[in-house]
């Protein structure tokens, strides 16, 4: 079983309800450590626009995870995974490139 611990994407708090369903079934969580109750999906909290979630997916990767997994534990789809690296090996400019560190010798 894995526990999953959702955060406000605004204010951080743990202090998260469930709000009913969006209409694309996403489950929806409400804030409740504000005035303002803040209403959000989970699936945006991790999103790639998170800073240094590159970073990250690039270390898991790096480090033997597969996208999958690496999508799992960061929050974020395997898609957006394999598109983080796409970006990485195609952006191009120098020592960015994951292969190399992978297969570096030592
Ligand atoms: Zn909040």
């Amino acid at each position: 079983m894995v526990y999953e611990i959702i955060k406000c994407p605004y204010c951080r708090s743990k202090h998260i309800v469930r709000y009913g369903k969006s209409k694309s079934g996403k489950q929806k969580y409400k804030c409740c450590n504000e005035n303002f109750h803040k209403i959000f999906q989970l699936e945006y909290q991790y999103k790639a626009c998170e800073p240094g979630i590159e970073e990250k997916v690039i270390a898991m990767v790096t480090n033997g995870s597969g996208t999958r997994d690496t999508g799992r534990v960061l929050g974020i789809d395997k898609d957006t995974v394999t598109n983080i690296l796409k970006k990485q090996k195609f952006s191009g400019t120098g020592e960015q490139g994951i292969s190399r560190k992978t297969f570096g010798t030592n």
